[in-house]
């Protein structure tokens, strides 16, 4: 890593200065965290892989009119992104039962659901990410009443076009998480999507076998989570179809 202005390091990820005001470089990492940074691990090629397929979901999201903090990507591990205003939520959709809510409601996960479902986490490690509702975020003026129309406005397009996009890639979209930001143009507040998606952040099942193509791979010592970004990565034509190696392949 460079001699740049280190500004935060997350769990998967630091963040630096970037070149120009108003920017940030997003530097990916290999190391993977789960349960609140009670397991750890590395995952080695998944901040190449992530940078990756990130870049390649942002941009489709671009394309179709979703406002994003993605600038461009500057090389295997780094992207240059717009500083935001983190909006402290974590924007979970559901589509098919899985994780916390099989847990939290005594689900069989797996169950598709009749029609998909956002849930918000308020983002604090200490408090582990509670579930909030959208009274309370208004209450404490996490966001307001009209940005949240317009984030979950976003957020089922997104639903859609990602579940669209994945599927035609041989791959369910069971659930995912999304973060927003906030950018001051001229007064004016936007809202756009910031943070990352990649097998981190999004649930990815085979869509014939259900095999497990995300991060619950490490979550739960399944093996193999290399492999399985890879194989995403593959699937959504960013890997060359015969590659098994991020590191020694032109992904550059
Ligand atoms: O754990 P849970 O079932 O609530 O996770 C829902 C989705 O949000 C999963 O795809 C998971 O990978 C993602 N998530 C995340 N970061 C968190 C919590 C959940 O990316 N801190």
């Amino acid at each position: 890593m460079s001699r740049r202005k280190q500004i935060y390091e997350g769990k998967a990820k630091v963040l630096f200065e970037g070149p120009e005001p108003g920017t940030i470089v997003q530097y990916f990492k290999d190391d993977a965290t789960a349960f609140n940074n009670k397991k750890k691990g590395i995952i080695t090629g998944k901040g190449v892989l992530n940078n990756r397929i990130s870049e390649h979901l942002m941009i489709k999201l671009n394309d179709m009119g979703i406002p994003t903090h993605f600038i461009k990507r500057l090389n295997m591990r780094e992207q240059l992104v717009r500083k935001v205003e983190i909006i402290p939520l974590e924007i979970v959709v559901r589509n098919v039962v899985a994780g916390s809510l099989a847990k939290r409601l005594g689900l069989e996960e797996g169950d598709e659901l009749s029609r998909s479902i956002i849930e918000f986490f308020y983002k604090s490690d200490q408090l582990n990410d509670p579930l909030v509702t959208e009274e309370h975020i208004t209450a404490f003026d996490w966001a307001s009443t009209h940005e949240m129309d317009e984030i979950v406005t976003m957020t089922l397009r997104i639903n859609d076009f990602l579940s669209g996009l994945f599927f035609g890639a041989g791959i369910k979209l069971i659930d995912f998480k999304l973060e927003y930001g906030r950018i001051f143009i001229n007064d004016q507040i936007k809202i756009v999507l910031a943070d990352e998606i990649s097998p981190d952040s999004c649930r990815l099942w085979d869509l014939k076998t259900n095999e497990k193509l995300d991060k619950d791979r490490f979550r739960r010592n399944l093996g193999n989570t290399a492999e399985a970004y890879q194989e995403v990565a593959r699937r959504l034509g960013i890997l060359p179809e015969n590659s098994n190696n991020p590191i020694d392949r032109k992904i550059d």
